[in-house]
């Protein structure tokens, strides 16, 4: 096929569920491509010589290659060279920032002069995935692999159970090590799990990568709270542990420091979306969970949590909800496909604005939001024009709940428990970046306790890179 010819294939739409009805349930908003819609996709790729949007992967996935093999209908092949480089494309393929990623790069968006008209990499990856995990009716996962891997006696801890910590016990594994995951929480997956709502991420997908890594041999001890169960220097000094991976991530929720902040009806996005993903509160009947039945919901921020909380907030029975970021949608962090998703199904977005102080009624319960109007100043170290308060602009919102989703910092429990781990001044653990090893021998760090909060592929390639120093070490 010539280049024109494949610039004449129209981009494949992914099919999804109606807004207004899915604004209402819990399953998933994109309903995933056909075989012949993957294909179709997977043709649009001019097989670029430089392959620009490899540049874009922070994990560096053979995209031509695995896109050719999808072009030809061969999906098993194309999934096979994914995970040279990727051990969860099911994930990486529906929450990765594509269009910042990969797809900002790819050849065939700028000849069409429109990002959104790039090869849908992400989607073609999803599909690829889906139709091996599906294939495998659910018994393992390609995180599994070889039962008769030779075994070396060496004993490895992984603290933590979200991407870094899957990644890092998947190499460690399946290099021999004896391998213990100690989750926190009673469930794994991370924030996989307890944060990324079930309408973007099937909770099933995350339970099949866990799956494999017990295929693997890997053990999962749950509701273990290093720091306070047992200590971080315990498992090297006193259990017999030849390494430990630290990959406790950034779930310390930030708040804006505002009057009211206090009062019944706030919340951190981390208490809302644990509350109702983990612990199932929308399932009311089904799941004994209290929650807030809010009704006029403000959710301050403008990430991906902040779409997470708001979208969430109107499956949990909201009538209005207002996403409020100091900023405008340009500066916005969030995915491109949750902004567009979240106004579909009705989140009102408020641009330029931001909370001053929550109000309260006399029984201590949110009953406003007074806000103050922003416009936009000279760029700041974010290299984001600042937000600069309009002096007098203040007014007022009826709400009932209020939502913080301004930023999590990292779980400080490991450091200030342990001895001797260095920390830099936002509280994150330092490592040495080729090896990813701390100040302590024998114990790695990866993923948002090291980077601060980022992205769940970012997470993913550190675990790999502790694991392969891990290895290193244990080799030797
Ligand atoms: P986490 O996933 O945070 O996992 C850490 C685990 O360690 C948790 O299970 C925790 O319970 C456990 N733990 C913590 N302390 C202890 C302890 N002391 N002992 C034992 N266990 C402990 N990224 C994207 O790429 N795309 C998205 O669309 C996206 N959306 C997001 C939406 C939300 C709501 C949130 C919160 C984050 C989102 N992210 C997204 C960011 C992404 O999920 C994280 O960057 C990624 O999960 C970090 O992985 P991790 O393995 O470092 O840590
Ligand atoms: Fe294909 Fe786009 Fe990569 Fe070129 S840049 S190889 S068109 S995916």
């Amino acid at each position: 096929m010539t280049a024109k010819e494949k610039m004449a294939i129209p981009p494949q739409a992914m099919p999804e569920q109606d807004p207004k009805v899915r604004a209402r349930n819990m399953n998933e908003v994109a309903l995933g491509y056909t075989a012949e819609m993957a294909k179709a996709e997977a043709s649009r790729c001019l097989q670029c010589p430089a392959k620009p949007c490899m540049q874009g992967c922070p994990v560096a996935i053979n995209i031509p290659g695995f896109l050719a093999k999808a072009s030809e209908g061969d999906f098993a092949g194309a999934l096979a060279i994914i995970r040279e480089t990727s051990l969860l494309p099911a994930v990486c393929g529906r929450v990765c920032p594509q269009e910042k990623q990969c797809q900002k790069f790819c050849t065939m968006g700028k000849l069409l002069k429109d990002v959104d008209k790039a090869v849908a990499i992400g989607r073609v990856e999803r599909f690829v995935a889906d139709l091996d995990r599906e294939r495998q009716d659910g018994s393992a996962s390609a995180a599994s692999g070889s039962q008769d891997i030779p075994r070396t006696g060496k004993k490895v801890a992984v603290i933590g159970s979200g991407p870094a910590s899957i990644t890092c016990a998947a190499d460690c594994a399946k290099a021999g090590h004896d391998v213990t995951v100690f989750e926190a929480f009673h469930k794994c997956g991370g924030v996989l799990v307890y944060g990324i709502p079930e309408f973007r991420l099937p909770k099933a997908i995350v339970q099949h990568e866990i799956d494999g890594l017990k295929s693997l041999g890997v053990k999962f001890e749950t509701n273990y709270v290093v720091g306070r169960t047992r200590k971080l220097r315990d498992f090297i000094e006193k259990d017999g542990f030849d390494a430990v991976f630290v990959g406790t991530g950034a779930g310390l929720p930030k708040f804006m420091g505002i009057e009211g902040e206090n009062l019944v009806g706030v919340f951190s996005a981390n208490e809302y979306l644990t509350r109702a993903n983990l612990m199932k509160a929308y399932d009311e009947g089904g799941h004994d969970t209290p929650f807030w039945h809010g009704k006029r919901v403000a959710v301050l921020g403008g990430g991906n949590v902040a779409m997470d909380a708001s979208r969430m907030a109107l499956r949990l029975g909201a009538d209005k909800v207002y996403l409020i970021y100091r900023r405008s949608e340009a500066e916005m962090p969030a995915r491109k496909e949750e902004v567009h998703h979240a106004k579909e199904e009705g989140v009102e977005f408020l641009m330029l604005q931001n909370a001053k102080r929550v109000l309260g009624d006399d029984q201590g319960r949110v009953n406003g939001l007074e806000c103050l109007k922003y416009e936009l100043g000279e760029p700041d170290a974010s290299g984001r024009r600042s937000p600069v308060a309009i002096a007098g602009s203040e007014f007022t919102l009826d709400v009932d709940t209020v939502v913080v989703a301004v930023g999590n910092a990292s779980n400080p429990l490991i450091p200030t428990t342990t001895d001797g781990l260095e920390i830099n001044k936002r509280g994150n653990i330092v490592v040495d970046p080729e090896t990813n090893m701390t100040s302590i021998p024998g114990v790695f760090a990866g993923g948002d306790i090291v980077l601060g909060a980022a992205t769940v592929i970012l997470a993913m390639g550190e675990g790999r890179r502790a694991a392969a120093g891990i290895n290193k070490l244990l080799k030797g």
